[in-house]
């Protein structure tokens, strides 16, 4: 496997000016628990640090720190419409019709996903973990792109990034009761649960139209693939975070 710090998607490869990169935890300065390419704030991490490997990142996409715009993130199921650069509190997903403005979302477990529409050169990210999903995140983000903005989701593309996979995905009873059953994940451990996020993620792109050909979906686990990837679930709070960015040049 491949050392590079960044993940494209072939689904957005071959787009004029799109720009779509995921990071993995390889270069960078961080050091111990967070060692490789930690690029979220507030995890214990050395502030500067963090700001080295977030330009070292920028620069590898060929993107400004100032041209980034990223939602505070907080397991909302609450969408922005942005025109500029900067935090968005409370916010889980952004979408931009703006050039140079580039949405960032970082995670550890949650999904990253990416959003594409080539007819108006609209692009979304969506901070998709459980919380956020069960709560609507998506339907959300549909109905801005689709009605606010008049996109036909049949024309959109979809990119899900890595995270935590169906085999990892371990919930508690309160979870599982949230969930249909056709996402609980086998296991041959009857007192144990597990929630396939990533399938759920799928098919409710597919219920908002999006066909299936325009969709691309990472199978890769943050919480298997210790050293490609920082995961929440197997570090807790000494879990340093990947960013993922969409925007047009
Ligand atoms: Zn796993």
């Amino acid at each position: 496997m491949s050392q590079e710090s960044v993940i494209t998607f072939p689904l957005f490869e071959r787009r004029n000016g799109l720009v779509c990169a995921f990071s993995t935890r390889f270069g960078g300065y961080s050091t111990g628990e967070y060692a490789g390419l930690n690029l979220g704030r507030n995890t214990g991490d050395r502030a500067e640090t963090v700001t080295k490997n977030r330009d070292y990142f920028f620069r590898q996409i060929a993107v400004r720190a100032e041209e980034v715009a990223c939602g505070e993130q907080i397991h909302s199921a609450r969408v922005a419409c942005v025109d500029r650069p900067g935090t968005f509190l409370k916010t889980d997903a952004l979408i931009t019709r703006q050039k140079n403005l580039f949405l960032a979302v970082v995670t550890a477990d949650c999904f990253p996903l990416f959003l594409f529409d080539p007819v108006s050169e609209t692009v979304g990210v969506v901070h998709a973990g459980w919380r956020g999903v069960q709560a609507g995140i998506i339907e959300n983000v549909f109905q801005i792109l689709a009605g606010t903005l008049q996109i036909n989701p049949g024309r959109l593309l979809a990119a899900i990034g890595p995270g935590l996979q169906a085999e990892c995905f371990e919930i508690g009873e309160d979870v599982f009761r949230l969930f249909a059953r056709s996402y609980l994940y086998p296991h041959p451990r009857a007192d144990k649960r597990f929630l396939n996020l990533r399938q759920l993620i799928l098919d409710k792109l597919r219920e908002q139209g999006v066909a299936p050909a325009h969709l691309e979906a990472s199978s890769e686990c943050t919480h298997c693939l210790g050293d490609r990837y920082y995961s929440y679930r197997r570090q807790a709070k000494n879990s340093g975070r990947m960013m993922g960015i969409i925007g047009i040049r």
